[in-house]
């Protein structure tokens, strides 16, 4: 009982980034715990995900047939019996709205502690879990008494895994009753149709409330344009309806991890962090040096994004 077993995320027919951070985590516990990892995706396309999944670290993949989509009670179902045959120290979900789905029946099935949202763990005189409260103000740090244990992790944390691996790819037969499945996802219909996903983008150019006034934003999306980059921006921008909520970074907007994250005229709120502060680079243009996002920032400019961002948009354009 010292293996760990992470199940992957997957929507319309793709795995989403997530899956590759739990494969991470997954490793990091396995190593402490001195077991195999184990990898589980149950439904759509299980054998072209196995594939993407066998990344460096990985010993085991186990598919489950189950449908197209995300369903509750198949997924509930096949990640009990997974553990069930395993049983692993750890099951490791995302914790995301299908993890935050069915990880709860999990757990109660499996009389397990559960502890959501991680934002780091340590393994070392036992596990303890580092959790965010009061609107990311706070840290908690959990020390989990008894094994095993369920867990769900925050996307964008941990590093994607990466490299190919030689794992065993399993076919895990686990009988749904039909009668058992309750719901069924009847369809999509994406917030703003056609437009983009931020929390995919590589390169994120995202403006808060310096821009001062709607029609200014013009000029951050030409630079956004320029750089071939996605726009985003803070809650008070949102709030203001000059942009969508879809294009909303933050605690009560998207989580995104970008390769470049360029902050204009955002002050750097705990709020607006907890959504990027996984972007791997991350730059500011502010006009207030002691701004917090330069507490995070890998690069700074302080200036004026009136007068910086026409520059920027002239070298790059
Ligand atoms: C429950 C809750 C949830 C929240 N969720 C989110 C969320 O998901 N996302 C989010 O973003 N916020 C969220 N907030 C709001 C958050 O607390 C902040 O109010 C918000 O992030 C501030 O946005 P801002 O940085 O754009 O504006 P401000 O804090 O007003 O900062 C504007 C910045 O622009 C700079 N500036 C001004 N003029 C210029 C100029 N000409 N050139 C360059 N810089 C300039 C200023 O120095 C300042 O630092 C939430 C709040 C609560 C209570």
């Amino acid at each position: 009982m010292s293996d760990v077993l992470v199940v992957a995320d997957h929507r319309r027919g793709e795995l989403r980034p997530v899956s590759y951070e739990l494969l991470t985590v997954g490793r990091e516990l396995a190593d402490a715990m001195g077991g195999d990892l184990r990898a589980a995706v149950v439904g759509g396309d299980v054998e072209r995900f196995a594939e993407k999944l066998d990344c460096e670290g990985v010993d085991a993949v186990h598919t489950v047939a189950g449908g197209e989509e995300f369903n509750h009670d198949v997924t509930a179902a096949a990640v009990t019996a997974l553990a069930d045959a395993f049983d692993p120290a750890a099951v490791v979900m995302p914790n995301s709205v299908n993890g935050l789905d069915y990880a709860p029946a999990v757990a109660t099935r499996l009389s397990l502690p559960l502890v959501t949202d991680a934002v780091a763990l340590d393994y070392e005189d036992g596990l303890t879990v580092t959790r965010e409260m009061y609107g990311s103000k706070v840290e908690t740090v959990i020390d989990v008494t008894s094994e095993p244990v369920a867990l769900t992790i925050r996307g964008g944390e941990w590093p994607a895994a990466e490299g190919v691996g030689d794992a065993a790819v399993e076919p895990f037969d686990v009988d749904v009753d039909e009668s058992s499945i309750r719901s069924t996802v009847r369809g999509f219909e994406e917030v703003g149709a056609g437009d983009v996903d931020i929390s995919e983008a590589e390169f994120v150019v995202s403006v808060g409330r310096g821009i001062e006034e709607e029609e200014n934003l013009d000029l951050i999306e030409e630079l956004a344009e320029a750089l071939d980059a996605t726009l985003a921006a803070s809650r008070p921008i949102v709030d203001n309806g000059w942009l969508p909520k879809n294009r909303q970074v933050g605690q009560s907007g998207k989580v995104v991890t970008p390769k470049v994250y360029l902050a204009i005229g955002i002050s750097g709120a705990v709020q607006h962090v907890a959504g990027m502060k996984g972007a791997d680079t991350i730059i500011a243009i502010n006009t207030d040096p002691d701004a917090p996002i330069f507490d995070i920032a890998d690069y700074g400019i302080v200036d004026d994004l009136f007068d910086v961002v026409p520059e920027l948009i002239e070298r790059f354009d």
